[in-house]
Formats: C-alpha cells, structure tokens, sequence
C-alpha cells in the first residue's frame, strides 16, 4: 500500500511574530509541494500560525500536551486547549521533552492517550542514545517506548498516530542515521505494530528525524520504511523546509 508521505516541522523555542510571519511568507513564494505537512510552533504563536498555515496548505502542530484535562497544573496546556486552537498534530515524548523535562514512558503514554481522547493526531517519538546504540540496545529500547503507548492506547489507535523514529544522538547534531540504519529500525517498528495488527502497521507513517537537511532528504525517504520526516533545524528556514517537503 501507499502511505502518504508526512513532512513535519519542529520548530522547537524559536521563532517570533516577525520571523515567523517571513517565514510564511517565503513558504507561500515556492510551489505547493505533493506530500502532506505540516508545523508544530511554540503555543503562543499557534493562533498567529493558524491562518497562515491554512493559506499555505500546511497543517497545524504543537510540541507538547498536557496529560491532565483541567485543574491546578500551572503552566500546562490541555488537549483540549490545542484542540480549540485549531491544532491538527501535536510531538509527544520528543527525546528534548523526555531527558530535559523527566518524561516517562508512562508520561508519553497517558499524554498520547489525553491527546486521542480529544481528537488530535499525536506525532509519537521514540529514539536511542548513543550509548544505547553502542550496546545494542537500539531496538529493545525503541520497541518500549512505542510498546507503552500501545498498551495504553491500544495497537489501532496508532491509525490516527504517526511514529517517529528519532536516534537522540542524531537530533541537532548534523550527524544523521545512514538511510540503511534508519531503515533498518523503522521496519523493525512497523513489525512491532504488526504483532498486534497487521493493517495498521501496514498504514502507520514512520518519519525519520534527526538531523534530516535537503542534502540526505531524498536519500532516506527513499526507504520502503520511511513515509516522511520529523525536521527540527532545517525546518527554520522555509526554503530548506520546503527542499526537504519536496524530496
Ligand atoms: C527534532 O528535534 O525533532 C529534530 C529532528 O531536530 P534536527 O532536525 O535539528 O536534528
């Protein structure tokens, strides 16, 4: 079958009123490219982004969620919150989120779960450390991250997921995944999903992320097992994004 491919921006804590605005601009001087994209921006600008996304033809995404619905979290933002924002996408459990900010496997489950619950596409990351890498640990730890939200969450509800699959040793490093190790961990996830369900492991779209630049776009979305990207540094450059978008 043919997954549509996903391109999605992670624009992290960047940006401003001004950069972000050009930012659209330049987007909106270069042909629509084919794939489906998409921009996770920090939330204070999720209500500037909304519109001009929407003239773009790119889909709106936040980089966290709350797990809570409501009540005494200071500083959080609910599903809800994201939904009424107009927020298609949201990152859930980005390797930032889980080695700065203390997030669980468990945490990345239930926040998946809170973000479903309310009808928003959860973009699922899950990735390595080097040293994890370097002892062979790469698929055991990545089979647990997904592993936790599956059986929170259930093996079919991944059909309104995408994955990501994001070695933590390769985000904002320039030092990509070769396409055959990127490959070679994202067929090893579609036959997790496939333990439980075969037809949702044959729809769910995989990205690859970490240091994804329109230099070696092309080459790992040529994969059979990469259905598009999760693009962080890049991203912040329209044209590149764009580069990227149309590879
Ligand atoms: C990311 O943060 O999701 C990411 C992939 O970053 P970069 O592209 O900068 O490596």
């Amino acid at each position: 079958m043919t997954r549509q491919r996903l391109v999605v921006a992670n624009w992290k804590m960047n940006g401003s009123l001004e950069a972000n605005a050009a930012w659209a601009e330049g987007w909106m001087r270069l042909e629509r490219p084919a794939c489906e994209a998409a921009v996770c921006a920090p939330f204070v600008y999720l209500a500037q982004m909304k519109p001009l996304l929407a003239q773009a033809g790119l889909g709106l995404g936040a980089q966290n969620v709350s797990q809570h619905a409501a009540g005494a979290y200071t500083g959080e933002v609910s599903a809800q919150m994201l939904v009424d924002a107009g927020v298609e996408w949201v990152i859930i459990g980005h390797s930032e989120r889980r080695t700065l900010f203390g997030e669980t496997n468990a945490v990345v489950a239930s926040k998946v779960k809170a973000a479903l619950a309310a009808g928003l596409k959860p973009i699922v990351c899950v990735g390595e450390t080097l040293q994890e890498r370097e002892s062979s640990q790469t698929l055991r730890v990545v089979e647990e991250q997904l592993g936790a939200v599956i059986s929170e969450v259930g093996a079919k509800a991944l059909a309104s997921c995408a994955v990501a699959y994001e070695p933590v040793w390769a985000i904002g490093t320039g030092k990509s995944a070769t396409p055959e190790i990127a490959q070679h961990v994202h067929a090893a996830l579609r036959d997790a999903v496939a333990r439980f369900d075969v037809e949702t492991a044959r729809q769910l779209r995989i990205l690859y992320g970490g240091s994804v630049k329109p230099s070696n776009a092309a080459e790992l979305f040529a994969q059979p097992d990469i259905d598009g990207g999760l693009i962080g540094g890049a991203a912040l450059k329209s044209e590149d994004f764009h580069a990227i978008c149309a590879a």
